[in-house]
């Protein structure tokens, strides 16, 4: 006994470790790993720094793309250019159809040695302000050319595509504008000659199409290349940023207002301004936040269904256990069942061969006793051969009409001996009106036999049996009362199972299967009924099989075949 209990818990130990080695380890790891990766990320700011990096990238080719759209356009300008080398009113003609071949011009220029002829389109010139900026303009490429024209022409002679632009501030319709000027070498003329070509970008052109349109263009491109956030950009005046006043050149649709998220000062042809970039309606920084809590409620939520899982486990491979080492007992139960009966048989009866009894009251009393052993051992072996029927889905029950009352009664009166034998007082009150209801017989008979013998099996001091037959509420009710040991709360939903016994020490000492029960609630189910218990340790047990009437008597097949488990 002690060395199965040893073994028993060994077995525990062994599967508890290896649930513990080979499932709990690894899930805990990894739910701390990522919990505490997450938490890193979290702390490093991870994500935002990845944002930000993208961010950065998309300003640098955005930078690029624009820069290089303005090169090609004052390339396009270069290569149709006047010569230097004609007379001045030649070189207005030809600077006026440059600037009606090219809408986006504002101006146009020649610098040479003897000076600087500018044009700018003639329909722009009634405005006084476009009047004067043409002016500064004549003025200011002038002395600037007159001082460095020949350090400049060197320098863009060096250059690979021989441009360099300048840019001013200006205005358009009393708003802050931005213009931009290319100026240039002529390829066709030698190196040691100081003539410079210039064009200056229309601000409104600028502001309405270059900008809007390089920018739409980076953000469409984008919006196909991955789904998720959508993302915004703008152009602005960089020191603007200084002053915390950044307004906007040009933005695409959905800027909305307030800062860019990440931001890059243009540093070759559009050196005042700057880019900016940010996500549309979410800064990263709240995005992030967003993200870390999603992240940690879907760890938290499978961490949960992970440690669920666990705990479901655990809890069915230890039902599995208590099953297989119930059904271990149930073995060893029923082997010693079975042989005290064949040992008092086989002991009586060679007694009663070798005729040394000769009484015939004693002989009566042996063959009593043979036909009680033989009668339990007939008991066990149904309930054995009903159990494993219904374990395997072959158990049947033939449903005839019957006189309950009188099938309870005949039950009862051959037992009645052994009960009072036992010294049991017993109280039987059956109803004798109750209408033929369609049972099986033997299976009912056998119901009721297992409950009495439970009733006297575990009983100890006041030995009292109680069997009542009633109708109640459109249902027979079958009363199987004693005074016994009685059975706890806990357990009392457990009897029914196969096998179970309870942990009372009287129960390990009587003889039993645990089949008992688990065989009552399959028969009464089977007739369509329910069994009940009710109990108090130290003061008896109350089992009431009932059996519904009306259903009872519409069973109409003769045969009605059941599979449902016992347990
Ligand atoms: P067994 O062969 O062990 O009697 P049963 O299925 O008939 O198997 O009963 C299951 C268990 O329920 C018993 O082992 C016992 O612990 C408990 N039990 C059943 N009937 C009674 C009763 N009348 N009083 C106390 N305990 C009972």
């Amino acid at each position: 006994m002690k060395k199965r209990k040893f073994l028993r818990g060994f077995t525990r130990f062994r599967l508890m470790l290896t649930l513990g080695l080979a499932v709990l380890l690894p899930a805990a790891a990894l739910i701390i790993l990522n919990f505490s990766q997450l938490r890193s990320f979290d702390r490093n700011k991870v994500l935002e720094a990845t944002i930000h990096r993208d961010f950065q990238e998309v300003l640098a080719i955005t930078e690029k793309r624009i820069d290089k759209k303005a090169y090609t356009m004052a390339e396009e300008a270069r290569d149709v250019f006047p010569s230097p080398d004609m007379d001045s009113p030649e070189k207005e003609k030809q600077l006026d159809l440059l600037l009606a071949k090219f809408p986006w011009m504002a101006h146009a220029f020649v610098y040479d040695e003897k000076g600087i002829v500018m044009r700018s389109r003639p329909e722009q010139m009634s405005d006084k302000y476009i009047r004067e900026e043409h002016d500064r303009q004549a003025e200011n490429f002038r002395g600037w050319f007159g001082l460095e024209g020949k350090s400049l022409v060197e320098m863009l002679h060096k250059k690979s595509r021989s441009i360099n632009f300048s840019s001013d501030h200006t205005k358009r319709d009393g708003e802050a504008a931005y213009l931009l000027t290319a100026y240039f070498v002529l390829p066709q003329l030698p190196n040691d000659r100081v003539v410079l070509g210039g064009v200056s970008f229309d601000p409104c052109y600028l502001k309405g199409t270059l900008f809007p349109q390089a920018l739409d263009e980076q953000v469409n491109q984008r919006l196909s290349e991955q789904s998720g956030n959508q993302i915004a950009m703008m152009i602005y005046p960089a020191e603007s940023e200084m002053a915390h006043d950044i307004k906007p050149l040009a933005a695409t649709a959905g800027w909305g207002d307030g800062k860019p998220e990440v931001s890059r000062k243009f540093d070759d042809v559009f050196r005042p301004l700057a880019l900016g970039i940010k996500f549309q309606g979410i800064s990263v920084e709240a995005l992030g936040r967003t993200w870390m809590h999603q992240s940690f409620l879907i760890l938290g939520i499978l961490s949960l269904l992970i440690i669920g899982g666990l705990v479901l486990t655990k809890h069915i491979v230890s039902k599995e256990m208590a099953l297989a080492r119930l059904k271990s007992d149930f073995v060893s139960n029923v082997s010693h069942e079975l042989r005290t009966p064949l040992a008092l048989i086989r002991l009586y009866a060679e007694t009663l061969e070798l005729r040394r009894i000769t009484t015939p009251e004693k002989k009566q009393e042996y063959y009593r006793i043979i036909r009680k052993e033989s009668e339990r051992l007939t008991a066990l072996i149904n309930n054995i051969l009903d159990f494993s029927r219904i374990e395997a889905g072959r158990k049947e029950y033939e449903f005839r009409e019957t006189n309950i009352a009188e099938l309870v009664q005949n039950t009862l009166d051959s037992y009645r001996y052994q009960i009072e034998q036992q010294g049991f007082a017993f109280a039987e009150s059956i109803d004798p009106d109750i209408p033929a209801v369609r049972v099986d017989r033997e299976a009912i008979a056998r119901a009721l036999v297992n409950l009495v013998n439970n009733a006297l099996k575990y009983s100890t001091d006041e030995k009292f049996l109680g069997v009542k037959l009633y109708r109640e509420n459109g249902s027979v009710k079958l009363e199987v009362l004693d005074h016994g040991i009685g059975i706890t709360r806990r357990e009392q939903s457990k009897i029914f199972e196969k096998f179970y016994r309870t942990g009372d020490p009287l129960v390990h000492n009587t003889k039993g299967s645990g089949l008992g029960l688990s065989l009552v609630r399959h028969i009464t189910q089977a007739h369509g009924g329910d069994i009940a218990v009710e109990s108090t340790p130290g003061e008896g047990s109350k089992f009431t099989l009932s059996l519904p009437l009306a259903s009872a008597t519409q069973q109409t097949n003769n045969v009605a075949s059941s599979g449902t488990s016992p347990s």
